[in-house]
């Protein structure tokens, strides 16, 4: 089981490296704008790195919103991520489940989420699986409740889709850890990877902070137990930088029993 870390774009497999992860996820734009990722000059090293890469799409994607002038560059942002990932090797790009407006039918956000879809299918597919992650805030969130997801799967019908879920995202969005495992997977059949984080704000409170696992205010046991129930590798998006990484990896390899890659 691999266990990795958010880190800094510049020189991933060195971030990896001095926490002792085997994976690690890493942005390949500004998180906050539209311009489209450029070609890196180390593709071919990380391309043949033994650690495990995931890409984060940015954050100011929303493929959902009924806005033309930010779904449509939106799904144009997310397909050029996928192609640039499939680049470096990396195994997933994790794109949040994005929202409708307050008054907007949620219906219209996964109708816009089919279309992207399609969008992608008439380019020839995405380069690499697509992981939505599920969101802490807001009323009209397309992957924040499962009553939501269950209609997202619905409408993406047979397109390959994976799931990423974020354990902070869960229980600041109301959705108890316990046998959460089970429950997603009831909807999505799979769960690709795993945010390991604890939250800063309480259950239900919406609000998205992340927390090292031994803050916060999840029972870090429960984050263990969804990683081991998920059977999926985990990333840390956890504050410290290197040091609080880093202890946040080894609290989860000695939970679950997994030796890191020096050993
Ligand atoms: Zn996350």
């Amino acid at each position: 089981m691999r266990i990795g870390a958010h880190v800094d774009s510049a020189d991933p497999l060195s971030e990896a490296t001095a926490r002792a992860a085997d994976a690690v996820q890493f942005f390949l734009s500004d998180p906050q704008g539209w311009k489209a990722p450029k070609p890196r000059e180390d593709a071919d090293r990380l391309r043949a790195a033994e650690v495990d890469l995931y890409v984060h799409a940015p954050y100011v994607i929303n493929v959902a919103t009924p806005n033309n002038r930010i779904r449509i560059p939106s799904r144009k942002l997310l397909l050029g991520h996928a192609t640039a990932a499939a680049e470096i090797g990396a195994k997933g790009l994790i794109v949040h489940g994005g929202h409708v407006n307050a008054g907007d039918d949620l219906a219209v956000g996964f109708d816009n989420w089919r279309k992207t879809f399609a969008y992608a299918a008439d380019a020839g597919g995405f380069a690499l699986p697509v992981l939505i992650e599920n969101t802490a805030g807001g009323d009209n969130a397309c992957a924040r409740r499962l009553d939501a997801l269950a209609r997202l799967w619905d409408a993406l019908g047979d397109y390959e889709v994976g799931f990423c879920l974020d354990t902070c995202h869960a229980h600041a969005g109301g959705e108890e850890l316990l046998d959460l495992v089970d429950r997603v997977k009831a909807i999505t059949g799979r769960i690709d990877l795993v945010h390991a984080n604890n939250s800063k704000d309480t259950f239900g409170s919406g609000r998205d902070r992340h927390d090292n696992l031994d803050g916060g205010t999840i029972d870090p046991e429960l984050v263990v137990a969804v990683i081991r129930a998920a059977g999926a590798p985990a990333i840390v998006e956890t504050p410290g930088g290197v040091d609080g990484q880093a202890t946040d990896i080894t609290f989860l390899r000695d939970r679950l029993g997994v030796g890191s890659p020096a050993a």
